[in-house]
C-alpha cells in the first residue's frame, strides 16, 4: 500500500475516473482535476455504451484513408475530415496514412482483444460492486445490407475465432431470430456474443460516487493551464478557476487523462502526443416506439443502436474537425435516416424534436491509446487516445496505470501502447 503518496489525475472522463478508482484501490491518496462541471463537457457521457471485444481492428487500417476521402463530399457521410490549414492535422494525417497497414492491424488485433476482454471482466466485477449502470451481456449484432460489407466482415469474424473469441456470420433470418421483436431489412449480420452494453452516464456517476465515498478529492471547474517542474519531476499543476483565480495543486505522481484536450494540456511540457478530435453525435429516445434487446451497428451507415435501460441511443459519425462540439444537423440527419433503412418499424416521425449531443473522441494516428509512463518525466503517466473504444477500455486502462504506478509488472504490456512512440 502507498497510502502516503498523492496522485493527481488530470481529466475526469471515463478514463480519468477509472484511473482514479483503481489508484484509490491501490492505496494512493487521489485528487481528480477537471475543468468542467462534474462531467458535462467530455466524451464519456453520450457515447454508444458498447464494450467491444469485437473491435480488434484499430481505426488506422488499410482503406480508411480512401474511405475518408471518398466520403468528404457527402454532407451526411459517417466519416469526414474538415480541410483546414493546420500543421498538426497534416502531420497526423500523414502518420495515420503510414500506420494503416495490414501488418499494423495484425499486430494490434491480439492486443485489442486482450485489452477488451480484460476490461469486460473488470466491468463484470464493477457491476457486482457499483451496479446500477444497466450492464447487459447480450452480444452485438453488426447488420449488413451489402454483400461486400458482409464479405469483408467475414475476415474479421475468422480472425476473431483464430484469436479464441467466438464470432459468427448469420444470414438475415438467423439475425432476426436473435432479436425477434425487431423487423430488420438486411442481407446478413455478424454476431459477437462477448460484447456488452450499458448506460455510460450511470457508469460514470457510479464511479464518482464510489470515489467520493472512498475519500478521493474531486476538483471540478479547475482547468490545468500550466505546470511547475523540478528538473524531470512535475511538482505542481497551475489550475485556473472560472472566476479567473489561479492556484497550484501539488502531487507526488501525475496521470494525464485529458481526452482530446491532452496535447494542449501538456504543451508546456513538450510531450509529443499527436491527437485529433473525432467528433461524433448521439441522440437518445427516452421512450422509443420500438426497443431492440441486442445492440447493433448498422455497418454501411456506421451507426450504433443501443438499448440503455428502457431508452434507446443512436450514435455515429467521425468528423475530424478540430476541438469543437458544434452540432452539424446534416450529419445528425444522416444518423437518423439510417435507422429506418435497417429497422423499418422506425420512421422519421419517431425522431422529431430529438436533441443531439456531440462528443470528441481522442484519436491517435495509429488508432491505439497512449497508456503508461513517459520517459520524459519521472512522475507522469499518460492514459489517453482511446478513440472509439474509451468506454470499453477504461477499466483495464485504470488497472494498468495503477499497476505501473505502484511498480508492479502490468498484467498486459505492449510497446504498441508506449506514450513516447511519436517522440
Ligand atoms: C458518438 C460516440 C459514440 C461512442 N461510442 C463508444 C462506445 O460505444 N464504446 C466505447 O468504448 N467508446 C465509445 N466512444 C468513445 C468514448 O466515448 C471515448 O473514447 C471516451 O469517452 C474518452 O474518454 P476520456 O476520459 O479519454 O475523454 P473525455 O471523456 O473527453 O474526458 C476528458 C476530460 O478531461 C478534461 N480536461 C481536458 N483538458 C483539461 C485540463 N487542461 N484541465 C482539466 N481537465 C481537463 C475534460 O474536461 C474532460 O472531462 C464513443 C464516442 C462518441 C463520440
Amino acid at each position: 500500500m502507498n497510502t502516503n503518496e498523492h496522485v493527481a489525475v488530470v481529466g475526469g472522463g471515463v478514463i480519468g475516473l477509472c484511473c482514479a478508482f483503481y489508484l484509490k484501490r491501490a492505496g494512493y491518496r487521489v485528487t481528480l482535476i477537471d475543468r468542467g462541471e462534474a462531467n458535462t463537457e467530455n466524451c464519456s457521457i453520450g457515447n454508444a455504451g458498447l464494450v467491444v471485444p469485437s473491435h480488434i481492428v484499430p481505426l488506422a487500417a488499410p482503406g480508411m484513408m480512401m474511405a475518408g476521402l471518398k466520403w468528404m463530399r457527402d454532407p451526411e457521410s459517417p466519416f469526414y475530415v474538415k480541410p483546414r490549414p493546420s500543421l498538426e492535422l497534416a502531420k497526423w494525417g500523414y502518420q495515420f496514412f503510414r500506420a494503416g497497414t495490414k501488418a499494423h492491424v495484425e499486430r494490434s488485433a491480439p492486443l485489442l482483444k486482450d485489452l477488451n476482454m480484460a476490461s469486460r471482466t473488470a466491468f463484470e466485477e464493477l457491476d457486482a460492486e457499483i451496479g446500477n449502470f444497466d450492464f447487459e451481456q447480450r452480444g452485438l449484432l453488426m447488420l449488413f445490407q451489402t454483400e461486400a460489407g458482409l464479405e469483408e466482415e467475414s475476415h474479421v469474424v475468422e480472425a476473431s475465432n483464430k484469436l479464441g473469441m467466438p464470432a459468427h456470420i448469420l444470414n438475415a433470418q438467423e439475425a432476426r431470430e436473435r432479436d425477434p421483436g425487431m423487423k430488420m431489412d438486411i442481407l446478413g449480420a455478424a454476431f459477437y456474443p462477448q460484447d456488452c452494453h450499458m448506460s455510460p452516464g450511470k457508469f460514470i456517476q457510479g464511479l464518482q460516487k464510489s470515489l467520493e465515498r472512498d475519500g478521493a478529492t474531486l476538483r471540478w471547474n479547475s482547468e490545468v493551464c500550466d505546470w511547475k517542474r523540478d528538473g524531470k519531476r512535475i511538482r505542481a499543476a497551475v489550475v485556473q478557476k472560472p472566476n479567473g483565480g489561479r492556484e497550484e495543486i501539488e502531487a507526488d505522481q501525475w496521470v494525464l487523462c485529458g481526452g482530446s484536450w491532452s496535447p494542449q494540456t501538456v504543451r508546456a511540457l513538450h510531450l509529443a502526443l499527436p491527437m485529433q478530435a473525432g467528433k461524433g453525435y448521439s441522440v437518445t429516445l427516452p421512450q422509443p416506439t420500438h426497443l431492440p434487446t441486442i445492440p447493433s451497428l448498422l455497418m454501411e451507415a456506421r451507426v450504433a443502436v443501443t438499448p440503455m435501460g428502457g431508452s434507446l441511443r443512436l450514435a455515429g459519425t467521425m468528423e475530424i474537425a478540430g476541438l469543437n462540439t458544434d452540432i452539424n444537423p446534416r450529419r445528425v440527419g444522416g444518423i437518423l435516416k439510417a435507422v429506418p433503412r435497417y429497422y423499418p418499424d422506425f420512421s422519421a416521425s419517431d425522431f422529431e424534436g430529438v436533441k443531439a449531443w456531440a462528443g470528441l473522441r481522442p484519436c491517435t494516428p495509429d488508432g491505439l491509446p497512449y497508456v503508461g509512463r513517459t520517459e520524459k518525466f519521472q512522475n507522469l503517466c499518460i492514459a489517453t487516445g482511446h478513440a472509439m473504444m474509451g468506454l470499453s477500455l477504461a477499466p483495464i486502462t485504470g488497472k494498468l496505470i495503477a499497476e505501473t504506478m505502484s511498480g508492479q509488472e502490468p498484467q498486459l504490456s505492449s510497446t504498441l501502447l508506449n506514450p513516447d512512440r511519436y517522440a
